[in-house]
């Protein structure tokens, strides 16, 4: 089952940006990964993408901290500018392939191509030892393993895939829970600061309902 097809959020609250950027104590953006599956959170590494993008990976070295940082991709991996650039074109077919999902649509022809392609390469050798599975692999290898995920997701009839709840926010993420019933793509990312924001307001309305002279006293 597809899941419904929902309308395009525009409109950011303007601190999106400010409070997406939030830096670890290496001074490095801090990546995500809630969405579900390594393909979606690697498409979700260029924030707001309909109002002000933002893109996470600048350079092959966040590329790198990304692949490492990604529990299902070999600890380490090194990217030159040509294995950076299919890395990138990876991610826009990805989110193209995902969004499409999203919105019950066909699937974009050039996108599929890429993702396959990429998925056809070799892939990360696994071992299992007492500390447990450990996946090794270059980068292409790591590449082909996202895109191995991605298929995985995408082709399934069942996985419930939406885009955030939040306006502004455009992750795309696959929906575990029992009913379909999750709205954001993380609480800690954007489900808290919808709630805090709905706080405020009704704070904000609740003074100002105080503040007025009641009728019927002047
Ligand atoms: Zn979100």
């Amino acid at each position: 089952m597809r899941s419904p097809v929902r309308p395009h959020v525009t409109g950011s609250t303007g601190d999106d940006l400010a409070s997406r950027l939030v830096t670890g104590q290496d001074g490095d953006v801090d990546f995500a990964f809630v969405s579900g599956n390594p393909a979606l959170d690697l498409a979700g590494t260029v924030l707001s993408r309909r109002d002000e993008p933002v893109d996470l990976l600048a350079a092959p070295a966040d590329l790198e901290r990304w692949v490492t940082e990604c529990d299902e991709l070999p600890d380490r991996a090194t990217a030159d500018l040509a294995t950076f650039g299919s890395a990138l074109s990876l991610r826009e077919a990805l989110y193209r392939l995902a969004l499409d999902r999203v919105l019950d649509r066909p699937f974009d022809p050039d996108s599929l191509k890429i993702v396959n392609d990429t998925a056809a390469g070799p892939v990360p050798t696994i071992k299992l030892s007492d500390a447990g599975l450990r996946l090794s692999g270059d980068l292409l290898a790591a590449l082909s393993q996202v895109a191995r995920s991605g298929i995985a997701v995408l082709a399934d009839p069942h996985a419930c895939l939406k885009e955030c709840g939040r306006a502004g926010c455009t992750r795309i993420y696959l929906d575990r829970s029992r009913g379909a019933r999750r709205t954001w793509c993380g609480m800690s990312e954007c489900g808290n600061r919808v709630k805090a924001a709905a706080y405020r307001a009704r704070r904000q309305a609740s003074a100002t309902a105080k503040g007025r002279v009641p009728e019927g006293t002047t």
